[in-house]
């Protein structure tokens, strides 16, 4: 699969050639500096963008044949979006950010579960103002996961934090892997990340030029 941008005479070859396939229920990590692709990769696999040649598939389907309406349906039924900054609506409690999800979706969970999840059972009546910055994430991923995604899109989720609260944040997110199957992919600078994933990609100039295979956490076939 290739992406190029095009944007008058400039072209931009921000996906190379890439053949990679994410496990069912497998916790996967995109490494490498900026520029190399890995936003544009998580961006086509959920669906917010598309691929310029090659194929996409999700459960045998190809996600490049089909229309802008099939990829919101796809997105909205599927995928869950996790981004550095966290988007909530300030005006409204952390279980109302998450409610504004499980009212749309087809077979959420309860706010209060999803929040749970993330370990803020306790803090469901803040408002986003009143939490720290990791809490705010957390309950970003508690909206992305609310749905019930098949897959979990994480790009920088750790961007804006501390490294420790970077690593609270994503063993929140290794719990819900291991907890639901939901096959996840990450973007993220954080250390921590080495000993929770099961396959780190490390991208370079539009390529995956390394795969790494954690060998402390068996992976899902
Ligand atoms: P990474 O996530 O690894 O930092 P990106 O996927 O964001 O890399 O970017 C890959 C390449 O594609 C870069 O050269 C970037 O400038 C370019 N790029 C990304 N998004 C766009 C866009 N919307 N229009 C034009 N070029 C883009
Ligand atoms: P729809 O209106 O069909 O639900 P959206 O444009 O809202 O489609 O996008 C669907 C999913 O993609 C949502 O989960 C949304 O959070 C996410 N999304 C799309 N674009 C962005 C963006 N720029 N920033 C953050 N999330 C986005």
């Amino acid at each position: 699969m290739t992406k190029v941008y095009t944007s008058g005479e400039v072209e931009v070859r921000a996906l190379a050639g890439i053949d990679m396939t994410l496990h069912e229920g497998e916790m996967a990590v995109l490494l490498g500096p900026s520029g190399s692709g890995k936003s544009t990769l998580l961006n086509i696999i959920g669906g917010l963008d598309r691929a310029s040649s090659g194929t996409v598939l999700f459960e045998g389907q190809d996600l490049t044949a089909y229309t802008d309406r099939q990829l919101t349906r796809y997105r909205r039924n599927h995928i869950g979006f996790v981004f550095q900054f966290y988007n909530l609506i300030p005006s409204l409690t952390a279980w109302e950010n998450v409610s504004l999800v499980t009212e749309v979706a087809r077979d959420p969970m309860k706010p209060e579960e999803a929040l749970a999840m993330v370990d803020l059972g306790d803090r469901m009546s803040h408002f986003p103002a009143q939490l720290s910055g990791g809490e705010q994430q957390r309950v970003a991923i508690a909206r992305a996961i609310a749905k019930r995604p098949d897959v979990l899109l994480c790009d920088e989720p750790t961007g804006a934090l501390d490294s420790k609260t970077g690593v609270i944040v994503l063993e929140a997110l290794a719990r819900i892997n291991a907890e639901f199957g939901t096959t996840t992919a990450i973007i993220t600078h954080n250390a921590g990340i080495r000993k929770i994933a099961h396959r780190v990609f490390h991208f370079l100039d539009g390529e995956i030029a390394a795969m790494e295979v954690n060998a402390e956490r068996i992976a899902p076939a």
